[in-house]
């Protein structure tokens, strides 16, 4: 069928990227661009850092300007999306208007898990997700003296280095026994618990919240699931997200951890392909289907889409890649590390410059650099290529990985 006219759910980093892709791949017809924040589309990453910190300005977060969109023809619709009539090809918006689409991309996210305890409902207790809870989190931070986190995941622990450099006492508090675990392998972890404690950050592990405690509607402390009651002025939580499936489940599209889609990140309806944190997807890499919340996920699996409307299927196989900035710490991670049997670490414990090399059955998954970005480079490419390197060549003496995969490149292209 002929495409006119794309409808584009959700105007984050999925969402913008499908539209400015669609352009740059030659798409004339018509965008529709709907999203239910406010203001132009903008990035998350510098949220829980450089904004945070004061190092970058709002209007710095923006991918483009909003003269680009009416430059690109791209129509931007701030509303909420309440119903797809699939049999009619239209969505429902909340301003009370019909939009019909030939295609439909849904590129909805997710939002903070909340957690369930008393008190959550406190001022000065915050979930980090939106713009528009960093400048609400942004002022307290010049003010408040306790800051107790809850979660050790990426999230909390960017805000944790973020709030312990401006001189705010900060606790962490985690359910599990080490951090960033579900993503890390335990030596890398290990980097961050040692970096945190040099910032002053106390790392409280295998702890529950029993409550959240306040006085006169704000929040002054947290009691753990062992009774200590901890003080605090600031509360921010990060223990993880939920995708935003349900639009996509009441329109009788397949949900499993988020929208299911096929290879080519078509959902159950050929009408509709979605995208971006809100999708669980069949990747090469994983024997089940993965949902994983990165730019870099959001960014391809948008240029994928892109590219298949515009004729040009191919299966979504891209590396998957990832960082995080704590400190003066930058960690990048290619591959994906889950199910690692063995580490092999190349580089300095002491100087923090170093990179983690995680392997399953024998074959490299994934690379986690830290402060070593030649590493990540060099790992991204050699993991694109299915890579032959064993943990005893990457053991030896002298061992780089950069070098490797220079040399490996040459072996195969000569081949
Ligand atoms: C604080 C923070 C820091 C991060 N740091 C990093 C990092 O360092 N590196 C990294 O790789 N990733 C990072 N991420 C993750 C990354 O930002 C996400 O993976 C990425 O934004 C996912 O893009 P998306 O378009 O799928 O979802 P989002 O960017 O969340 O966009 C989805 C949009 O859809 C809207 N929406 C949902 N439902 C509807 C509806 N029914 N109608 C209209 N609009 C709707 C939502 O409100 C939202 O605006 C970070 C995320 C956060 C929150």
């Amino acid at each position: 069928m002929t495409l006119n006219h794309i409808v584009i759910v959700g105007a984050g980093q999925a969402g913008y990227q499908v539209g400015a892709s669609l352009r740059q791949e030659g798409f004339t017809g018509r965008i529709s661009l709907v999203g239910d924040e406010p203001g132009v589309p903008y990035q998350r990453p510098p949220l829980s850092k450089a904004y945070l910190l004061g190092k970058v300005a709002a209007a710095a977060l923006r991918f483009r300007p909003p003269e680009w969109y009416e430059d690109q023809r791209i129509e931007r619709i701030q509303a909420s999306v309440s119903q797809i009539a699939r049999a009619q090809r239209s969505v429902h918006l909340s301003n009370g208007t019909d939009i019909g689409y030939d295609h439909l991309v849904l590129a909805t996210g997710a939002r903070n898990r909340v957690p369930t305890v008393p008190g959550i409902e406190l001022d000065g207790v915050f979930g980090m997700r939106t713009l528009a809870d960093a400048d609400a989190l942004s002022p307290r931070l010049a003010t408040v003296r306790h800051a107790v986190v809850i979660g050790a995941g990426f999230i909390g622990l960017e805000f944790a280095a973020v709030a312990a450099a401006k001189g705010v006492a900060v606790h962490v508090l985690e359910l599990g026994t080490r951090p960033m675990a579900r993503a890390l392998s335990q030596p890398m972890s290990d980097v961050f618990s040692a970096a945190h404690s040099g910032w002053g950050v106390t790392l409280d592990f295998g702890q529950t919240v029993a409550s959240i405690t306040g006085e006169d509607g704000r929040v002054t402390g947290v009691e753990t699931g062992d009774g200590r009651v901890l003080p605090a002025d600031l509360v921010v939580y990060g223990i993880g997200v939920l995708p935003n499936s349900e639009l996509a489940a009441e329109a009788g599209l397949e949900v499993r951890n988020g929208i299911a889609v096929d290879a080519q990140l078509l959902t159950s309806d050929p009408s509709i392909s979605a995208i971006g944190d809100a999708v669980s997807f069949p990747s090469p890499l994983a024997a089940h289907p993965i949902r994983l919340e990165s730019v870099q996920n959001a960014v391809d699996q948008a240029r994928n889409v892109a590219a298949r409307l515009m004729g040009k299927p191919t299966a979504f196989a891209a590396l998957p890649w990832f960082w995080t900035d704590q400190g003066e710490l930058k960690l990048q991670i290619a591959g994906l590390s889950e199910g690692h049997d063995h580490t092999v670490i190349n580089g300095s414990l002491e100087t923090k410059q170093l990179s983690v090399l995680c392997f399953r059955q024998g074959r490299l998954i994934a690379v986690e650099s830290c402060n070593r970005p030649a590493d990540h480079m060099a790992a991204r490419k050699l993991l694109a290529r299915a890579s032959t390197l064993s943990a005893t060549e990457a053991a030896q003496a002298g061992f780089e990985l950069k070098a490797y995969e220079a040399a490996s490149r040459e072996v195969a292209s000569s081949a």
